[in-house]
């Protein structure tokens, strides 16, 4: 009699365990039960499709506790050894439930169980409804129109191409809808020429980027820190570096922040390179991501461009890691699995044995401190491309001035200046929610707690100050506790109304929006970058982010409306990022021949760390951060995790981050190596009609904290006060 054997299976599910089922009917050859096929199994009254993670010979289920597993959906692992590794890491690091993991990892429709193999690339055809219909169908709808006379003339069109005759995608779904256009696959253009990876000679490096380039070292892991201001040359090592490993046969991944992935920046690699590259965003419908996940699953596609997300696609020949703006917000997944895709990128390169480079122009403070300790080799280029001078900084004090939403008088004639010279303005509006602090606009006093050296938060509900040090609160108080004003006001709060007031002012001069919206429209964005290089005086409102790489020559002034949101916020990465935003922004001014000015509206121009920053640059403000981290225990130098969860009811939420704070003291009482804070409201308290509050967690060792987390997660999961809210561990948070 043969030993029975189990198939441990990870299955979506908030359960923090896996689960075993018998192996499907008609008995499948040992060799067929690799882990990482996809396996369809009964799963309460459903059927779903969950990964086998291993085979045993032992089950901790009672034999008639046991289900049949229906039907194995893989002969070869969808998930290779070294992704599956990569999961369970994921899982025991960020304390999330395997499954889900998994399921994170994979395109839709593999989670769905479709075929790994979509045998072609995804195009649009004419079904045969519409190849009946005539030639001058959809008069009124001229895209369509279009669209209609493309595909008749050339059958199928691909993204590429859709792209390339500039035919609108709303078209697509337009006709699709009419059940007149149909996706369709065609089948994979064979793959290039491995041995000729150029498409176009490489440029001539300087010597700063030559020695740079001869820095790396392709055969093993190694972290590069390759710092350099936007136009210094880094992309353009990248590069170079994908050429070498190309040349070994091997495959590049490629990570951009979501604002990065623009036509320009694949096109810079489409241009250089001859091989199939494959590009992974979210716009991508499920069909075209599962096309590009098999395209290198297959080592067909020798590169990926791609964001976040795009750090789990299988590489069978994984050469290097690029995470290029490494320092952007946008690599940490907010929701589900919070993780990192920096991080798991040097996790991957490490057990691949790969270098990884991180580029940014203002690395992020972790980043820093690990290059400072020798575990990073850092590599700097100081010069900018071209004849391009730094532009010029100045501290605008705006205290007791007038200001109207947001503008100082002198603000506004720098601008109507500008605009007379007949030359182009960015103003800077900071959208991103800061925790509000509350400061007085006459003397700049800012709210402090009495206990600690932090400043309070202001919070509405209801409305009191909070230290998110030491929990002190205090009433909401109305005037300055220095100079009697009643002038206080919260910071960072956004200013929503800065647009329309610019509008009004400047009737006559067209006023273009960068941001997230205007540059996910690819076309919107596009067109309004022509009309600013045709130079006519505009004036640009940028807000949270300018997309990177975007010259704007014409642009004499930078004006940044508030810093004190940042650079005075309670969040713990608050400076950091107001920090690098202003760096970011400064350096599209003066790109050509032209000097560029930078003025800053701040409360507190002799702020220690605003004069940092505008005299001494970005590495001497990040040091200075670094040095206040190290003072308040905050990470690097310490390690920490928040429990989160949000209700309706205020009391919800609070009662179990309460009762899991009273559970892990149980566990772990607090003490100077790991302690704890909260329940505490979260920055932000309220969204979508539910309030959010957090517990921290922070500790001097790593193990600690993730002994700690791993306990009391399981103990969480089965407490009822757990049922009445939505919660989440979120290791290493971004945004608290
Ligand atoms: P970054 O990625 O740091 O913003 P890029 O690599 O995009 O910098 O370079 C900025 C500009 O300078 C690009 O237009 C690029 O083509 C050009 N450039 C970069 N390196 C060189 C070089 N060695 N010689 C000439 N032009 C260069
Ligand atoms: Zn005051
Ligand atoms: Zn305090």
């Amino acid at each position: 009699m043969s030993v029975p054997v189990y198939l441990r299976v990870a299955i979506p599910s908030p359960l923090r365990r896996t689960f075993d089922y018998l192996p499907p009917q008609s008995p499948p050859a040992a060799a067929a039960l690799q882990p990482g096929i996809r396996v369809r199994v009964p799963f309460g009254r459903q059927e779903v499709v969950g990964v086998l993670l291993e085979t045993g010979t032992h089950t901790d289920l009672e034999p008639g506790q046991l289900r049949q597993a229906l039907a194995l959906v893989d002969d070869t692992p969808v998930l290779p050894p070294d992704l599956l590794q990569l999961c369970r890491w994921v899982s025991d690091y960020y304390q999330h439930p395997l499954g889900e993991v998994v399921s994170t990892a994979l395109p839709a429709l593999l989670r769905k169980g479709e075929a790994a193999d979509p045998g072609g690339e995804t195009v649009w055809g004419l079904t045969a409804e519409a190849r009946g219909l005539p030639e001058t169908a959809f008069k009124r709808a001229p895209k369509q129109a279009a669209l209609f006379r493309a595909l008749l003339a050339r059958g199928q069109l691909g993204r590429a191409e859709l792209e390339a005759l500039e035919l609108s995608r709303n078209a697509v779904k337009a006709l699709a809808d009419k059940g007149l256009v149909s996706e369709q696959t065609r089948p994979p253009t064979p793959p290039a020429r491995a041995d000729d990876p150029l498409r176009e000679a490489p440029l001539a490096l300087n010597p700063e980027q030559q020695a740079a380039l001869d820095q790396l070292r392709y055969q093993a892991f190694n972290t590069y820190l390759l710092e350099g201001a936007t136009g210094s040359g880094k992309t353009e090592i990248y590069l170079q570096a994908i050429q070498a490993v190309l040349s070994l046969g091997r495959q590049a991944l490629v990570l951009v922040p979501e604002i990065g992935l623009t036509p320009q920046t694949i096109g810079r690699f489409e241009r250089r390179f001859a091989v199939a590259i494959a590009v992974l965003h979210s716009g991508l419908t499920d069909r075209e991501r599962l096309q590009a996940w098999c395209d290198t699953a297959s080592g067909r596609a020798r590169i990926v461009i791609g964001t976040r997300s795009a750090i789990f696609t299988p590489l069978p020949e994984a050469g290097i890691i690029i995470v290029d703006e490494e320092h952007d917000p946008s690599f940490k997944q907010q929701d589900g699995v919070r993780y990192s895709a920096r991080d798991l990128a040097s996790v991957r390169a490490s057990r691949q044995d790969i270098p990884l480079i991180l580029g940014s122009a203002t690395p992020a403070l972790e980043t820093l401190h690990n290059a400072m300790h020798q575990r990073f080799q850092h590599l700097r280029l100081t010069r900018r491309a071209g004849s391009a001078r730094a532009p010029q900084i100045a501290l605008l004090d705006i205290r007791r001035l007038p200001l109207q939403e947001g503008f100082s008088p002198a603000m506004l004639a720098e601008i109507e200046a500008t605009l007379a010279r007949r030359e182009q303005v960015l103003v800077f509006i900071n959208r991103r929610g800061f925790a509000p602090t509350l400061i007085c606009h006459d003397c700049g006093w800012v709210a402090g707690c009495n206990h600690c050296d932090a400043r309070l938060t202001v919070h509405q509900y209801p409305p009191h100050l909070h230290c998110h040090h030491c929990d002190h609160q205090r009433p909401l108080i109305q005037q300055c506790p220095q100079c009697f004003s009643r002038q206080l006001q919260q910071v960072g709060l956004g200013t929503e109304r800065s647009e329309l007031f610019l509008q009004q002012c400047f009737a006559t001069t067209p006023i273009h929006r960068i941001d997230r919206d205007s540059t996910r429209r690819k076309n919107a964005l596009a067109k309004v970058l022509e009309d600013v290089q045709r130079g006519d005086p505009c004036i640009l409102v940028g807000t949270q982010m300018l997309a990177k790489g975007h010259h704007l020559p014409r642009v004499t002034l930078v004006a940044i409306v508030d810093a004190d949101s940042g650079l005075l916020s309670t969040d713990l990465r608050g400076p950091e990022r107001m920090g690098q935003l202003l760096i970011q922004v400064a350096g599209r001014a003066g790109r050509a021949e032209r000097p560029g000015r930078v003025v800053i509206q701040s409360h507190h121009c002799d702020h220690p760390l605003m004069q940092l920053l505008v005299t001494r640059g970005y590495q001497a403000f990040a040091r200075q951060l670094l040095a206040q981290r190290q003072l308040s225990g905050m990470p690097p130098y310490r390690y920490l995790a928040l429990l989160r969860a949000e209700s309706k009811r205020p009391e919800n939420a609070i009662d179990f981050l309460t009762e899991a704070r009273r559970l892990a003291q149980q566990l772990q009482p607090a003490s100077p190596q790991l302690h704890y804070l909260g329940p505490l409201p979260a920055l932000m308290e309220k969204r979508n009609g539910r309030f959010r509050y957090q517990l921290h967690v922070n500790a001097a060792a790593r193990r600690d904290l993730h002994r700690l987390l791993q306990r009391l997660c399981r103990q969480l999961e089965a407490n009822p006060l757990s049922r009445r809210v939505r919660w989440a561990v979120d290791v290493d948070p971004q945004d608290m």
